[in-house]
């Protein structure tokens, strides 16, 4: 490892050879998908019209650890292993006695985590002789990294993308296309749910649930074509344990244990990838606080009900038991476009429920007050997303300051700003507004839910 005190790197032979699989050992065993039509569990096959069979074998596998095939590892070694920053600028300014890391992953080649999911889901989808696949993305950042994963592997990728990002990120579309990609704002006119959705003007905007509704119609009716989701699912949380792995491989040799753990929320594979290699120290009795950063305006952990829910406005794909604020909820226009979902990964949701993580949600304007803190002590640019977990970790450190405690904080930088200049604007001419989601939402949300309890307990 080399390493001047501040910046840990470590080298390509360091590289985690395995990802690590949770499944096993949640508290509670996951939930079976459901058939949304009438509420029966969804046979593993039946999912082989949208997915690949070894994702799929990832996604219930209970083996603990699961092998990165050797032409992933070539590919995660044009950027990993990523940074583990000791953020000794920010401690100086928050006059805190924590030792503030954080695994900068906004090194990758699109800025962000998400290539650690993209690689493998288009290798065992080109393994499996698949020529293209569809995708939605929020804020770009899920688009990229398919697009440049589809070009080291020779596939088409198709991304719809929700139509404000669409308009406020027009250089991440271009960037999409750069690596190859094919971009269309959702919802669209190129499938029956985006024609249907655009019948109502409110639904304009967009959201994740429309997109990935167009996307899964698309890849369910041409032949050759697969979907691929970059978060929520088991086995993208699954590759996502990379960047845990190896803040852990670099803290252990320095033979510290952090105390609080942090990701932002969006559906949950950046803050799961984090926070799964660290759990097992929980489970084994050590006290680590886990924090899921969520905005306020989206607060899936915070406010949302654990339910069975849609996972897409069109309710084309199954049911999955996880924290939602209700499939049709359309989360205002706040700028971290990647949080924007209603609803949360199962394993984050389980975690969640059986008290092992809790969430914090958060003011807009909190976020980039603390991501100009960081830009201007660490010098990096966040994502407005990964702002949330630097709010979350200057909380902490200023907590730390307070009652004089020496803590270990760790957080992951999930990508970095460069293509949110435009939400960096509209905080300085005082345009960005505080939205908290009203009370009244969570029972109109419960009202929404499929009824389906009953025949899951039968
Ligand atoms: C997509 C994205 C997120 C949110 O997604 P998760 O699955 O919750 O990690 C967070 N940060 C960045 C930079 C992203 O691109």
């Amino acid at each position: 490892m080399k390493s001047d005190g501040r910046i840990f790197q470590l080298s390509t032979r360091d590289i985690p050879k395995k990802w690590i699989n949770i499944n096993p050992d949640l508290p509670e065993p996951l939930s079976p998908f459901l058939n949304p039509a009438d509420g029966t569990p969804v046979p593993l096959e039946a999912m082989q019209a949208l997915f690949p069979e070894s994702l799929l074998a990832q996604e219930v596998s209970m083996e603990r650890e699961i092998e990165i095939p050797e032409d992933i590892l070539e590919t995660y070694s044009l950027y990993r292993p990523t940074p583990l920053v000791r953020a000794r600028f920010l401690e100086r300014a928050l006059d805190t006695p924590a030792k503030i890391f954080f695994k900068n992953e906004g090194v990758s080649p699109t800025g962000s985590h998400k290539p650690n999911t993209a690689i493998p889901q288009v290798y065992y989808n080109h393994r499996a002789g698949i020529k293209k696949l569809t995708t939605e993305t929020g804020a770009g950042q899920w688009g990229s990294a398919l697009s440049f994963a589809g070009s080291r592997f020779g596939m088409d990728i198709r991304v719809f993308m929700v139509r404000v990002s669409y308009e406020q990120k027009p250089y991440r579309r271009v960037m999409m296309q750069t690596y190859g990609g094919n971009v269309v704002a959702s919802p669209s006119e190129q499938t029956e749910v985006g024609r249907r959705l655009l019948q109502d003007e409110t639904n304009r905007p967009g959201s994740l649930g429309m997109a990935i509704s167009e996307a899964v119609e698309l890849a369910g009716r041409e032949e050759g074509t697969n979907y691929a989701l970059g978060s929520v699912l088991n086995h993208v949380l699954l590759h996502q344990t990379v960047i845990g792995q190896e803040a852990k491989q670099v803290l252990d040799g320095l033979g510290l244990k952090p105390d609080v753990v942090i990701g932002c929320h969006g559906g949950g594979s950046n803050f799961g990838g984090m926070a799964i290699p660290f759990l097992y120290d929980k489970m084994a009795g050590r006290d680590i606080d886990f924090v899921a950063s969520e905005p306020l305006a989206c607060p899936t952990l915070s406010k949302g009900l654990y339910a069975y829910d849609y996972g897409d406005a069109g309710k084309y794909i199954p049911l999955a038991k996880m924290y939602t604020l209700g499939h049709d909820f359309v989360p205002p226009s706040v700028h971290a476009g990647g949080l924007r979902y209603h609803g949360a990964s199962p394993i984050v949701s389980i975690l969640k429920h059986s008290g092992l993580i809790r969430a914090e949600a958060l003011r807009q304007m909190e976020t980039f007050e603390a991501a100009l803190l960081f830009a201007r002590t660490e010098g990096i640019i966040p994502a407005p997303e990964s702002a949330h977990a630097i709010a979350s970790a200057i909380r902490a450190a200023k907590a730390c300051r307070e009652r004089d405690e020496e803590k270990v904080i760790l957080f992951n930088l999930s990508g970095h700003g460069h293509f949110d200049m435009a939400s960096y604007q509209a905080y300085f001419s005082g345009g960005l507004e505080d939205f908290e989601y009203p009370e009244e939402e969570v029972r109109r949300a419960e009202a929404q839910l499929p009824r389906v309890e009953m025949k899951v307990n039968a």
